[in-house]
């Protein structure tokens, strides 16, 4: 390492006091910590982070996607921004860390490179990006979308049904242009590293004791629906043995099976027709996601899943159909980002490496930068709710581990090669 880079202490009482403050913009008549994307609470809240970002030493601007960004020039003009980033809108009832740490992290690492005099070779962006979570319009990872252009421009044409407003009115009110966000549009190799600081959103961390987590990928998903047609029929005269109900099938052992294999399935939707407590099931939907980081897995066990159904829906006379909807490619983290985050780590205390079984905005940055994540735990895995909580020790911990990190990165020529 260079002589001019020292330690980044970051102020866990500093960083509370950030978290509180957010905390306390919020939208009083939902419940919980409440902050949707587009409203005067956001609004509120990205004038509070520009507040910070420019007392930080940063300048800010919004960009086409209405993201909020703080720059910090580096040493060497050649070189391409590394950047750190997150979002700070939360979901309908959400809480006070989801998100909000990972903004808060790169602008207290802003604070302490402006502290120490620490000057990067790399120039330095902090990056808000607006509405990650699943939006009015129904898509999520709006602005990071937008940053690496994957937003649509048939995207931009959703409508909120509450307020009759399109996404792109949406963005233009909040200080974007989506007119230029073709032009605007980043491209592989003009970003050097993205890095992002989350909260696990799950119980490992805690349930294992682990202070960090490098997040070695993010798990790709099959979406699928399958449909189950069978008689529906009186539920009082018709017997056991001459029935063809649909529901009963839909739980037969579609979801039992346990894999040795990072892979989690969930049947989370589910619709019977005509669903009365006096009717033998007719017709039931449901849809089902498999989440893994290896394609192979989620691949297979998509296919033992329509191979079930298929025997289930033979062995008791029904129609089954099963159709796939989507399907997101999962994202690996290079090795050599992987082995720099984990040595920054281990500097902080006990680390592991998990698969992030949620997407993020690092999903859109992948595109064009190699990407890096690190984790802090979540009390009993909660995330997406009020009791919400890391604690302030473990988000400082973090916000060490992620500016260790940078100061690595940033002595290197090549980041994210493929090894
Ligand atoms: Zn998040």
């Amino acid at each position: 390492m260079a002589e001019n880079k020292q330690q980044l202490n970051p102020r866990a009482e500093r960083l509370q006091a950030d978290i509180d403050a957010l905390a306390g913009m919020i939208d009083g008549s939902r419940p919980g910590y409440t902050r949707r994307p587009f409203t005067p609470w956001y609004r509120e809240s990205r004038a509070w982070l520009a507040g910070r970002m420019r007392e930080a030493g940063l300048t800010t601007r919004i960009d086409a996607a209405s993201n909020l960004i703080g720059f910090l020039p580096g040493a060497d003009p050649s070189l391409k921004p590394i950047a750190i980033g997150s979002h700070t809108d939360t979901v309908n009832g959400g809480g006070r860390f989801d998100g909000i740490i990972g903004v808060l992290a790169g602008i207290e690492i802003a604070r302490l490179l402006k502290e120490t005099g620490t000057v990067l070779r790399h120039p330095l962006e902090i990056i808000d990006f607006t509405a990650e979570e699943p939006s009015e319009f129904g898509i999520s990872t709006v602005g990071s979308r937008g940053m690496v252009g994957n937003l649509t421009p048939v995207m931009l044409e959703l409508v909120d049904a509450a307020t009759g407003t399109t996404l792109r009115e949406a963005i233009a009110g909040q200080g974007g242009d989506p007119d230029r966000l073709a032009e605007e549009a980043r491209k592989p190799g003009d970003v050097a590293l993205y890095l992002e600081l989350h909260i696990e959103q799950g119980p490992v961390l805690e349930r294992t004791a682990t202070r960090l987590g490098v997040v070695s990928g993010i798990v790709g998903i099959v979406r699928a629906k399958a449909t189950i047609v069978g008689d529906p029929n009186h539920a009082g005269t018709t017997p056991m043995t001459l029935r063809y109900d649909a529901l009963g099938a839909a739980f037969e052992r579609l979801c039992r099976e346990r894999y040795e294999a990072d892979v989690v399935g969930t049947i989370g939707k589910i619709s019977n027709e005509p669903n009365a407590s006096n009717v033998v099931p007719g017709k039931v939907t449901f849809e089902l996601e498999i989440r893994s980081l290896d394609p192979e897995v989620s691949g297979r066990v998509f296919r033992l899943f329509e191979e079930e159904a298929a025997r289930v829906g033979q062995a008791r006379g029904l129609r089954v159909q099963v159709d796939k909807l989507s399907e997101s490619s999962a994202i690996r983290v290079a090795p050599d980002v992987l082995s720099v985050l984990a040595d920054s780590c281990a500097e902080v205390g006990s680390w592991r490496e998990l698969p992030s079984g949620a997407g993020h905005d690092a999903n859109q940055m992948a595109v064009i930068a190699p990407i890096g994540m690190l984790f802090v735990p979540s009390l009993a895995g909660k995330s997406h709710c009020p009791e919400e909580w890391t604690d302030t020790d473990e988000v400082a911990d973090g916000v060490r581990a992620l500016a260790g990190a940078l100061l690595r990165f940033d002595e290197r020529a090549v980041l994210g090669e493929r090894g």
